[in-house]
């Protein structure tokens, strides 16, 4: 229940949805998901998943769209990028993606007059289908309330940088201009390069400073969006075009190469532990911003196997392969996934809340007679004693315990015997029957 040093990602769907606009906005932050309902069959999320990189990019007056594939594998490759969209008389864009809906993108712009606007693309033909202003701008020389240099989202907030600042704004829709703003204090001489930002009520972000500096920290809601724990996580980073989906993995732009980062995302040790070239065409034109899509779809109820158990994670949240990847030291599971993701229960059972190196932690002595442990948790949702099904919502996940980075740590006991929870988790994926606690594998699951 450690350190994850390495954290996967990156399985790409493409335009894959069917026609038609369906935006799905992202409800608020810490909204309690709906018990999903338990069933036998196999259920499948259509959307995307939290490692996903489709991007976006902005330039001039246009907008330009592009997924990498495999980028977690020795050759990865990147689709060409595409224009889908000319913004007449705008100059200056800076993009959001801010919300994935089945078969659209919601798509948030800021120009160089201050104005926001709000866009659809359509995942199945590339184009956008629609387009309001949400704000009007001004001049160049007095320009409105949204002139920004960079934009992001993780699907609840959009964070706009300019000006040596960083803004926050909340209660987004496709019809109207945000109901909340507030500055990020503690942010000196911003220079709008790179952030991100983690669902969850806490965020971590990352810039790059006008020394070329990668510099992390993290802020919290409830603390006025003070900015805290900064630290230089890596030195003569010159690039302008640079996002993150998530999980610690930074892309940016090297001359004509796109390269991604692992960050390790701890405020005390954050650092790059590994770096690939994804690809040697990128050409992106100096200053073009870019962005990744969040992870914000809806999703549905994870698959139960006909005798009653659940993935710990929505399915859409973690390719299959990450099921049956060892763990350190000893028989576990890790999977990596941003602070705020849902942990459902495994199996039902009775609820007892544990800490120390787990953190925030929930053990469920379960009714096939297993002890389940889900570690490093930011919220538990489920009291001490309390009784839960498989597939109920335990809590969210985090950092917190031993940990060094934001992910799941899934322990599974019969009596003080640690086994493999990897064959029952594949077998939950797969939504086949599931094997016996006691024909789990003791080893072999570790390294
Ligand atoms: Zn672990």
């Amino acid at each position: 229940m450690r350190t994850r040093h390495q954290i996967t990602g990156a399985a790409i769907v493409a335009a894959s949805a069917l026609g038609g606009v369906g935006l799905t906005l992202a409800g608020p932050s810490g909204t309690a998901d709906a018990t999903p309902a338990v069933s036998s069959t196999a259920a499948s999320t259509s959307c995307t998943t939290a490692s996903r990189v489709f991007q976006l990019r902005g330039g001039g007056t246009q907008i330009w769209a592009a997924s990498i594939s495999k980028a977690n594998s020795t050759k990865p490759s990147v689709y060409g990028w595409q224009k889908v969209y000319t913004v007449t008389g705008a100059k200056g864009l800076s993009i959001a993606a801010h919300s994935e809906g089945k078969e659209s993108i919601q798509i948030l712009l800021s120009d160089q007059t201050g104005a926001l606007r709000s866009l659809a693309y359509n995942k199945k033909d590339g184009k956008v289908t629609s387009a309001r202003t949400l704000a009007k701008g001004g001049t160049t020389t007095k320009p409105g309330a949204y002139r920004f240099t960079s934009l992001t989202s993780d699907g609840t907030r959009v964070w706009g940088a300019g000006s040596g600042r960083l803004t926050v704004m909340t209660g987004i829709s496709t019809t109207k201009a945000p109901t909340g703003r507030s500055t990020v204090a503690g942010l000196k001489g911003f220079y709008p390069a790179a952030f991100w930002a983690n669902a969850g009520g806490s965020y971590e972000i990352a810039w790059t400073d006008s020394k070329g500096n990668v510099r992390y920290g993290n802020i919290s809601a409830t603390k006025g969006w003070h900015l805290a724990n900064t630290t230089t996580v890596a030195k003569g980073w010159t690039s302008d075009a640079i996002t993150t989906p998530g999980a610690g993995i930074v892309l940016r732009s090297s001359g004509d190469n796109l390269v991604r980062h692992h960050v390790n995302p701890s405020a005390k040790t954050g650092k790059v532990t590994r770096t690939t070239t994804l690809t040697k065409t990128f050409k992106a034109p100096n200053t073009i911003p870019m962005t990744t899509v969040p992870d914000t779809c809806k999703t549905t109820a994870p698959p139960q196997s006909s005798s009653g158990y659940s993935l710990p994670l929505d399915k859409g949240a973690q390719p299959r392969s990450e099921y049956d990847d060892p763990h350190h030291d000893y028989p576990s599971l890790d999977l990596a996934v941003p602070t705020g993701t849902s942990v459902k229960a495994i199996r039902g059972g009775r609820v007892t809340h544990v800490g120390g190196g787990c953190g925030n932690g929930v053990q469920i002595s379960a009714d096939d007679g297993g002890s389940y442990v889900y570690c490093h948790l930011s919220t538990r949702s489920v009291a001490p004693g309390a009784t839960v099904k498989a597939g109920q919502l335990i809590g969210k996940s985090g950092n917190t315990g031993h940990s060094t980075g934001p992910h799941l740590h899934v322990q599974l006991k019969t009596g003080s015997t640690l086994r493999c929870p990897q064959p029952l988790l594949l077998a939950v994926y797969d939504g086949k029957t599931a094997p016996s606690l006691n024909s789990l594998p003791t080893s072999g699951c570790s390294y």
